[in-house]
């Protein structure tokens, strides 16, 4: 096997990201992406008013469920009309 066989094993592509965690609070929860910004509101982390993009990731993640995209999207839309 040749050396660059073996870097490309080793890379793994980082899907739970700030984007898919629970605790995110995204600046525009209706058009959220990886490049959106917003806070974390883990109840460890919210202390250090972090701002975060969608990209990010930590070792607290917990993948967020379509319930609560469903929720924190209906409200957002409220807000806007
Ligand atoms: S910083 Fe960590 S806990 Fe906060 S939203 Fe991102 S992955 Fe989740």
């Amino acid at each position: 096997m040749t050396d660059a066989t073996n870097n490309l094993k080793k890379v793994s592509w980082q899907s739970e990201n700030c984007l898919s965690c629970k605790w995110f609070s995204p600046s525009d929860p209706i058009n959220a992406d990886i490049l959106t910004n917003g806070k974390c509101l883990h109840p460890e982390l919210q202390k250090f008013n972090l701002i975060i993009s969608g990209r990010d990731w930590c070792n607290l993640f917990e993948e967020i469920s379509q319930e609560q995209i469903d929720q924190i999207q209906e409200k957002a839309l409220e807000k806007e009309e």
